[in-house]
């Protein structure tokens, strides 16, 4: 039970990725704040959580609405009384080639990937630093570090949102608030199910541990940097990807 007595908030945190790092932050103790657009999904999920053990509960929050982004976050406050841990993982794709990716399919997964994190870590950063202590930890993604084909915006936004962390762990530890980022792979959830079988085996056949990784592989190192075995680490970028990307 590290987590025991934590707060945590993870956006998008009923489905895929998100979903595997709220149970885990529950299952390691805290209380959990569950963000997503679907709220009725979120609250299906909160109350199997909060069936047995800590408290789980779900807010209708859609990172690109910035007054309701900032609204949800007082009512996180208000029923929690703090947050301790801050997981930004809401994340879409909007893939195309380059020179035909118009300005809104451009715009819109910006605003999603790297504004709403901006805008998420600016609302949390005041109680955090306030009370100087808490983690915090992106979701990037390994193709921030490496760029693909079709995905400019993806990865536009994902290699901002490392500078962001980086930035941010310098602005923010000073004052106890450590800031990482994890970078997935290839990891099976509702982005990556339009891929082929054939597509999916191409691309997992070349990786030193042969799979594609599951939410959970990516939960372990989220809860790894957001928990106290990482106390001297911030600024970092994790990878979790099999072994794409060295
Ligand atoms: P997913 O299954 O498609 O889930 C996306 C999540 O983001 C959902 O919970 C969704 O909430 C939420 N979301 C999307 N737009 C949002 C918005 N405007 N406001 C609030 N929530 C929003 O995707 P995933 O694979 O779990 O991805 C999670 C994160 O991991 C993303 O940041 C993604 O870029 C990153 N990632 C994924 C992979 C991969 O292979 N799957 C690899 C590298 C990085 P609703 O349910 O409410 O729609």
């Amino acid at each position: 039970m590290a987590f025991a007595g934590k707060v945590s908030l993870v956006t998008g945190g009923a489905r895929g990725i998100g979903k595997a790092v709220s149970k885990r932050c529950h299952d390691l103790g805290a209380d959990v704040a569950i963000f997503g657009r679907n709220i009725e999904a979120a609250q299906a999920f909160a109350a199997e959580l909060g069936a047995s053990g800590s408290r789980a509960k779900a807010y209708g929050c859609d990172v690109t609405d910035g007054k309701r982004l900032d609204a949800a976050i007082e009512e996180v406050l208000k029923d929690f009384g703090k947050i301790d841990v801050l997981v930004n993982n809401a994340g879409i794709t909007q893939d195309g080639l380059l020179m035909r990716m118009t300005d809104e399919a451009w715009l819109k997964v910006l605003d999603t990937n790297l504004t709403g994190v901006f805008r998420t870590m600016r609302a949390v950063s005041r109680p955090m630093l306030k009370a100087r202590s808490g983690a915090i930890v992106n979701i990037g993604s390994v193709v921030g570090l490496i760029g693909n084909a079709g995905q400019a915006n993806y990865c536009a936004a994902k290699a901002g949102l490392i500078g962001l962390t980086q930035s941010a762990a310098r602005e923010f530890g000073p004052r106890g608030v450590r800031v990482n980022a994890v970078a997935p792979g290839l990891i099976e959830t509702d982005m990556t199910s339009a891929m082929t079988e054939d597509q999916k085996k191409q691309l997992t056949g070349s990786l030193p541990l042969g799979r594609a990784g599951k939410p959970e592989d990516v939960a372990s190192a989220v809860c790894f940097l957001a928990g106290e075995d990482s106390a001297y680490i911030t600024g970092q970028v994790l990878v979790v990807d099999g072994g794409m990307v060295m």
